[in-house]
């Protein structure tokens, strides 16, 4: 008999369909031997298969056809030995050069009609069974060779697929009341799930059907080494159905046979002296992504089946929870750096409809977030809410109303109280390239621009400061150099040098004190003191300076004031700063008042203060006075109100700054009140000497 080698290539490739086919191994082999038949008329067929548990086979003819078809006794048909000897020959038969799929087959001759043919089917040192046939000896003439050593190694591939799965779970096809529970489950896996909940529903279901005492379910990661297994179990405590709350925690307990299972591909039992394990892949595509674990006492075969087919259908919704779950993760990741961001986001379409802005947008523009409803359009909706803030909303509409097709930025002022905010810009394109709308984006500045004003004040105001001073005294020694003047014209002359000299040593010490401030260096010595001897020792020095003419200071402290507990010759530097500025800032004289008192009651303008008994000192003057809105920025530093008095009097504006500090570093406040034009009144408060205060230094 011979068969021509197309015809053949054609069968092999038959039946390599269907050996690989989707349908249980049983069935597939059974077919396959049938179509073997039509080119290889054989008397009969079997394959055996080494189940793990226990090995079966699959003969065609079924045996209780066989009497009719060859006319042998069915029972004789397969002699008996034949199918040891050929998994034997098959597993001692060395390696010939790694080419394993070409095992001789056993050959007996049965009778003077028939031999009994038989061929390992197995893989490298694997056996996996045996495909064997009883053939008119005719048959051994033709060229019937190359088509079975072709069709062992596909044999082989199928068997050890689904051979311990199928087998596992008897290989038949499910009860059809079981394919329509299972369908049900399938159907539900269709909904878009998290991957939390798809483990948890696959593995309640799994245990529920299977009757299981314990189950797990594996997620396969690969690491540098390969694939691992994430394991998860149902908490103890877990409610009897799937539903809403069914969480997973992760799972301490050894689970090597899910390993097994991950590492071969394919469904694994295992019976222990106690129990029945069992592991199940789940597969997409030839993928591995998991695998479901359970562990029962009596776990029938059926419901592994069931659990099997569960897994393996659980794939394709596993692998989309997973991406579900990538892209949740990755949202909520932007939304919480959307969230925090202390730049202010909003995105609008290209009319400026507002589609999203995160929590900063509000909180910079000063509008409250749980009042943002009807705010639809950017900025015309904003506008109203800012409006008694914006010095120009002309200018404000108009920035939104430039073509804006590139980067733009600009700097919005706001005023009470005063904020600069840069607004970027951006246009933002659709997937096509098209311009969709706009990123907007907002930052307070107004600290580094403040700070750059600032620099470029100080840089100014210092060199000023010290080129007054510095050409009077250079102009004052030439002119002594040069000339003899009468001792009365020198000694005016010298006093003036002295004088600027004083102020120049006076403007070192200021920018001496701010730099010992900022690093901390300042260290205080407070102690229990009376104010009132302070206070007159330093009047009486200001007295001496002062052009009595204008200037006349007024004291209005009691001798019965209870002490404080400050250090000393902060207390003098701050009194002196507060006295000398009311005197400065009074170029047309005036009396200037320093009161103190305990405080019993805070005068309307003053900030919140701390609760604890303190001494008010106040120092007031009738001299040109502060506009309101300046009255917090003057304690900013180099800050000096802009107005042609101040510039005529000069200073650098550091005074008030150091005030600050130091006032602050003995526990105390300092706040200002004035009418522009009729005086200001500058306030300290300073802790009184209690027990407390004194124990808690
Ligand atoms: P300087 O006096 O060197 O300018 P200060 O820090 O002492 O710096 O004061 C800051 C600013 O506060 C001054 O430039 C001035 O504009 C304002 N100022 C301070 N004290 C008074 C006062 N008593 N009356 C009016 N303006 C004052």
């Amino acid at each position: 008999m011979s068969i021509d080698s197309d015809r053949q290539l054609d069968v092999l490739y038959q039946l390599g369909q269907l050996l690989l086919a989707p349908q249980p191994l049983q069935h597939r082999l059974t077919m396959v031997l049938k179509q073997l038949h039509t080119v290889l008329p054989f008397t009969a067929a079997r394959v055996v298969v080494l189940d793990e548990q226990q090995p079966w086979s699959l003969a065609v003819p079924a045996p209780h056809q066989a009497n009719k078809g060859a006319g042998r006794a069915a029972e004789s048909l397969w002699p008996a030995g034949c199918t040891a000897q050929v998994l034997r020959s098959r597993s001692l038969a060395p390696e010939r050069n790694g080419n394993s799929s070409r095992p001789a087959p056993v050959v007996q001759e049965l009778d003077a009609e028939h031999a009994y043919l038989g061929w390992p089917i197995g893989w490298r040192q694997r056996v996996y069974g045996a495909l064997e046939l009883v053939v008119p000896c005719q048959l051994l003439r033709g060229d019937i060779w190359a088509l079975i050593h072709a069709l062992v190694p596909l044999f082989a591939s199928a068997l050890s697929q689904t051979q311990a799965g199928n087998n596992a779970a008897t290989a038949t096809l499910l009860a059809p009341a079981e394919q329509q529970e299972l369908d049900a489950f399938v159907n539900q896996l269709q909904a878009p799930l998290l991957l939390q909940p798809l483990l948890a529903h696959l593995l309640r279901w799994s245990l529920d059907h299977s009757g299981a005492a314990q189950g797990s379910i594996h997620l396969a990661e690969a690491n540098g080494h390969g694939l691992h297994l994430l394991a998860f179990e149902l908490p103890v405590q877990h409610s009897a159905l799937p539903g809403d709350g069914l969480a997973l925690v992760q799972s301490k307990r050894s689970h090597d046979l899910a390993k097994i299972a991950l590492a071969n591909g394919r469904a694994m039992v295992r019976q222990t002296e106690h129990d029945v394990q069992f592991a199940a892949p789940i597969l997409y595509d030839g993928q591995l992504l998991g695998v479901v674990a359970l562990e029962g006492a009596d776990l029938a075969p059926p419901a592994l089946l069931f659990v099997q087919r569960l897994a393996e259908l659980a794939g394709p919704a596993l692998l989309r929870a997973q991406f579900y779950q990538q892209l949740a993760d990755a949202r909520t990741h932007l939304q919480q750096v959307f969230d925090e961001l202390p730049t202010g986001l909003a995105l609008t379409n290209s009319d400026g409809s507002l589609l999203r802005a995160n929590p900063a947008w509000w909180r910079l523009w000063g509008i409250d977030q749980n009042a943002v409803d009807d705010i639809k359009l950017v900025p015309w909706d904003i506008l109203p809410r800012i409006l008694t803030r914006l010095p120009d909303p002309l200018a404000f509409s108009e920035l939104f109303t430039r073509e804006a097709s590139a980067l733009n930025e600009a700097v919005i002022v706001l005023q009470n109280p005063w904020q600069e905010l840069r607004l970027v810009f951006m246009p933002v394109r659709d997937t096509l390239g098209l311009q969709a709308g706009f990123l907007l984006a907002i930052d307070d500045v107004t600290r580094e621009r403040e700070v750059d004003r600032l620099k470029s004040e100080f840089v100014s105001v210092v060199s000023h400061e010290l080129r007054t001073p510095l050409t009077s005294i250079l102009g004052y020694t030439e002119l002594l150099l040069a000339r003899d003047f009468e001792p009365a014209e020198r000694k005016e002359f010298i006093h003036t040098v002295h004088k600027e000299a004083d102020h120049l040593s006076n403007l070192v010490e200021d920018l001496l004190n701010v730099s010992r401030l900022d690093a901390g260096k300042i260290k205080l010595e407070r102690w229990v003191m009376a104010l009132p001897k302070l206070v007159r020792e330093l009047v009486a020095q200001l007295n001496k300076e002062l052009d009595v003419e204008r200037h006349r200071l007024l004291l209005d402290v009691s001798d019965s004031l209870p002490p404080i507990y400050a250090d000393r010759d902060r207390v003098r530097q701050i009194l002196s700063n507060l006295l000398s500025n009311a005197i400065k800032y009074s170029p047309e004289g005036g009396e200037v008042v320093l009161h103190a008192s305990v405080l019993h009651r805070p005068p309307p303008s003053a900030p919140s203060l701390p609760h604890e008994p303190s001494l008010l000192i106040s120092v007031s003057d009738r001299g040109i006075g502060i506009p309101q809105h300046e009255l917090t920025r003057i304690f900013e530093r180099f800050y000096r109100v802009d107005n042609s008095n101040t510039r005529r009097i000069g200073g650098t504006g550091l005074g008030l700054a150091i005030t600050r500090a130091l006032v602050e570093l003995n526990g105390g406040r300092i706040w200002a009140d004035s009418v522009t034009g009729e005086g200001s009144t500058f306030y300290v408060t300073l802790p009184l000497a209690t027990e407390m205060l004194r124990t808690r230094r």
